[in-house]
């Protein structure tokens, strides 16, 4: 039987995977899926060529989540599941938070909508789009109109526990905590946005700063999580914020050993830091007095978005569907698993 605990758990969290096509890369280097979703919240890692037997699949290899996305579902359907619910939460005082978690070249920026260029297409959009152009709509309804609510934007990444401002020049900004727990990152800038293009013209300011002086752009933004928020605001006071949170790719775990120092350390942080958002994502489900959110730079950042009775989350886990990946992708599952 339900329990009330459950039907919060039901109601604060949602966890979905998403798979991406093979790449040419991988589609050059022969390399076989090994991913099916038989239905629309079953995964499935099977073995290659393997044909595989939906009545007698190994169990410890399937996974069942809130949705299942497979390669045809475009961003804005997962935006619709996933996100889009979310909207309303900060309209009505609360705090949501989003996250894209994967392996590098998972499909995570691609989700969020992180390399908007502007030039793209509407379809190409992201969450991070998406979730704009909906906050702009809402505020024009007769309940929320008359709040006369303002619309701002953060914009910024921490890497190795060192948060950097992506829209002032990748400023260092300390994070303080005051004697009743809350937490600022002191001198964030803020900006307003006005319009959705408001929103992509930040985007893009915040990309280009966060790749300035990097010879690969993908290569440290792979090792660091970018958290862009809107934020609504009414006579200043803050009234619902929505962190949007591109992490860092989840794969360094077994990197730690490498024989390169930064690259271990960055290692170490990173996992120090997706373990402890999965504690606090599942001490929000559990509506557990205490959250752990300490344990990291990411979660002591959020914390406000982990406590209180509006507080709702997502978490859309991006999956490579490549043999290659595949000790990576069951790592994916089953924290995504167990986030819920
Ligand atoms: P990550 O941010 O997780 O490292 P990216 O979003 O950069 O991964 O994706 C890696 C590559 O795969 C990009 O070229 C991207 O366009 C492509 N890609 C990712 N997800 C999809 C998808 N669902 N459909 C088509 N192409 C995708
Ligand atoms: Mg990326």
């Amino acid at each position: 039987p339900l329990t009330t605990a459950d039907l919060i758990d039901e109601h604060r969290i949602c966890v979905c995977v998403r798979r991406r096509p093979l790449n040419k890369k991988e589609l050059a280097m022969k390399d076989v899926d090994v991913i099916t979703i038989p239905s629309k919240d079953v995964v499935i890692v099977h073995e290659p060529k393997q044909k595989v037997d939906l009545t007698r699949y190994l169990e410890n290899q399937t996974f069942r989540f809130d949705y299942a996305f497979d390669d045809s579902t475009t961003n804005e359907m997962v935006y619709t599941f996933t996100a889009r619910p979310l909207v309303e939460t900060i309209f009505e005082r609360g705090m949501a938070t989003c996250f894209a978690y994967g392996q590098t070249g998972s499909g995570k920026t691609h989700t969020m909508g992180g390399d908007f260029s502007g030039k793209n297409q509407d379809c190409s959009k992201g969450i991070y789009a998406l979730a704009a152009q909906d906050v702009f709509l809402m505020l024009k309804k007769p309940n929320y109109k008359k709040l006369d609510l303002q619309v701002c934007a953060t914009f910024f990444e921490i890497y190795c526990e060192k948060v950097f401002d992506l829209l002032n020049c990748k400023a260092k900004l300390r994070v303080l905590e005051d004697r009743k727990q809350q937490v600022h990152v002191v001198g964030l800038q803020e900006k307003e946005v006005k319009c959705t293009d408001d929103v992509l013209k930040l985007i893009e300011v915040g990309n280009s700063c966060r790749t300035s002086g990097q010879t690969s752009a993908n290569a440290h933004s792979s090792r660091s999580h970018a958290v862009f928020q809107i934020i609504l605001r009414r006579k200043g006071k803050m009234h619902g914020k929505f962190s949007l949170i591109d992490l860092a790719g989840n794969e360094r775990g077994a990197d730690t050993s490498s024989a390169d120092r930064q690259t271990s350390l960055e290692g170490a942080e990173i996992n120090k830091s997706l373990l402890a958002l999965k504690e606090c994502i599942r001490a929000l489900g559990r509506n557990k007095p205490h959250t752990p959110f300490r344990g990291s730079k990411l979660t002591q950042v959020l914390r406000d978005s982990f406590i209180g009775e509006n507080s709702r989350t997502c978490m859309i886990a991006t999956i490579s569907p490549g043999m290659t990946s595949c000790e990576n992708t069951l790592n994916t599952l089953r924290y995504a698993n167990r986030v819920k």
